[in-house]
Formats: structure tokens, sequence, C-alpha cells
């Protein structure tokens, strides 16, 4: 099986203004050189028109954190996929799991939102995980498939490029504890054979991501796992000399 290309994707979370954003974002351009992997940034929706204007057609793409499962209309504070669309978003972080935790989404409010994304040509990073006490319970393969299998439902792929599966332990997310590059495989492998149930004909070209603790000197070796495609990667991704160090280690 040939790998599809190498996916990183920076998740800011709650940091960085929008003036602070652009100024980041012009100093990344400045520091990379051509890129052989994909890179985006998902920032805070405040600062997509601003990064919009400076990532334009360069090599880096954008997202957003967040979609709504609705298409448009009165759901006050709601950002709705056709929105985003137009100020060129290109990705949407999905179902990850601060919002699952802090925002009470399920897995069919997450899927809801994979499909605004599709519909409206955004490709959703649908983020599934295990929590530590399923891990402990030695669960936590039956719980992340049972949460990918919620969170695809009813979402259908014109191609492989559509989707993108980021496999986060919620254990290794901000802790500095990440997962083996064993563990990864293990996962991300499970999650391919799901996809090969879904999508028979796109799954080997669907890009599996790892996230949790990622950094410059881990990277190399959870990305060369076959079944690791990338990563999404939240407190290293907020230095540009973080993300630079994991770009060139890829
Ligand atoms: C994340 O927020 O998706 C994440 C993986 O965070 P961190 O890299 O900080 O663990």
């Amino acid at each position: 099986m040939t790998k599809p290309q190498t996916f990183l994707a920076l998740n800011w979370k709650m940091n960085k203004t929008p003036s602070e954003s652009v100024q980041w974002a012009e100093e990344l351009l400045d520091k990379l050189g051509d890129l052989n992997i994909k890179l985006a940034i998902m920032a805070p929706s405040v600062s997509l028109a601003g990064l919009s204007g400076v990532l334009g057609d360069a090599q880096v793409g954008l997202g957003a954190q967040d979609i709504s499962q609705h298409e448009s209309g009165a759901y006050t504070g709601e950002v709705s996929a056709a929105m985003l669309k137009d100020l060129g978003v290109q990705y949407a972080v999905i179902g990850h799991s601060e919002r699952r935790e802090y925002h009470f989404e399920s897995d069919a409010v997450v899927a809801a939102k994979a499909v605004q994304a599709i519909k409206n040509g955004i490709v959703p990073i649908v983020c599934v995980g295990e929590k530590l006490p399923e891990r402990e319970k030695g669960e936590h393969v039956s719980y992340t498939l049972n949460q990918l299998r919620g969170s695809l439902a009813g979402v259908e792929l014109k191609s492989a490029d559509d989707l993108v599966i980021a496999y986060e332990p919620v254990w290794a997310i901000g802790t500095g504890k990440t997962a083996t590059a064993q563990d990864a495989e293990e996962l991300c492998a499970a999650i391919r054979g799901v996809l090969k149930e879904l999508y028979p004909q796109f799954a080997d070209q669907i890009v599996v991501q790892y996230g949790g603790s990622v950094k410059p000197d881990n990277i190399s070796e959870i990305c060369s796992q076959p079944n690791v495609n990338g990563a999404l990667v939240g407190g290293a991704s907020l230095q540009v000399a973080g993300v630079v160090g994991m770009v060139e280690a890829l």
C-alpha cells in the first residue's frame, strides 16, 4: 500500500489574537522551505479571515476548529460550513475531545458536522480516542472504534481526500504523555480496518493522524508507522520554531 501524503495539522486551540495569528503565519512562511508534506493551521474562527489573506495560495492550508451541524438560520453564535468556505477554509477539526467534553458533543452531532463540512467542500478532521479508564481496562480499541462508527454515521465520501481521521487518546492530549509509536499504530491500523468496511474503495488513501503530545523529537517515529499518516498537534504548534522542527523531522 502506498501511504497517503503526510499531513501535519496545527491545532492552536483558543490561543493567539487575530493580529498575533497573522504575524505568526508571516514568520512561518518566511522560515519554511519547500514542503514535501501537507501542512495546515487550525485557527480560532476570528483569525481565519486574516490568515486567509496571508496564506493565500501558499503551501500552508487553513482550517477551523469547529463547524456548525446546521446549514444556516437561528443558531446564535454558530458558524456555518458555507461561511467558512467563503473565507477560504479547507479543513475543520470536528469532535475534538475538548468539544466532546466541554460542549457535550455526541457522536451523532459530530457526524452531522462532518456531513455539513463535506457538503460544503471542507475536509473534516474527525477526532476519536479513548480516555484513561478505557485504556486501563484494555477497552481502548473497542471504545475508539465504536466512537468512530458513530461519528461517521451517514457520512458519505466521493474521494479519499474528503475525510481525515485523527486518533487522539485523551490521556495523551496536553499532558506530555505520548502514546508509543506502537500504541499509535495499533489504533490507526484498527481505524483503517473500519474505514475499509465503510469506504472500501478509499480506505488505503484516507489520512489517519495521531495526536497527543507530539513534538519535534517524537514526530518522526510516530509518523513512520505504516498506518499513521501525520499528526494533529496542539502545544507544539504554538511556536514557529516547534513547527519548523516538526516539518524538518518528517
Ligand atoms: C490536540 O489538541 O489535538 C493535541 C493533540 O494537543 P497536544 O499536542 O498539546 O497534546
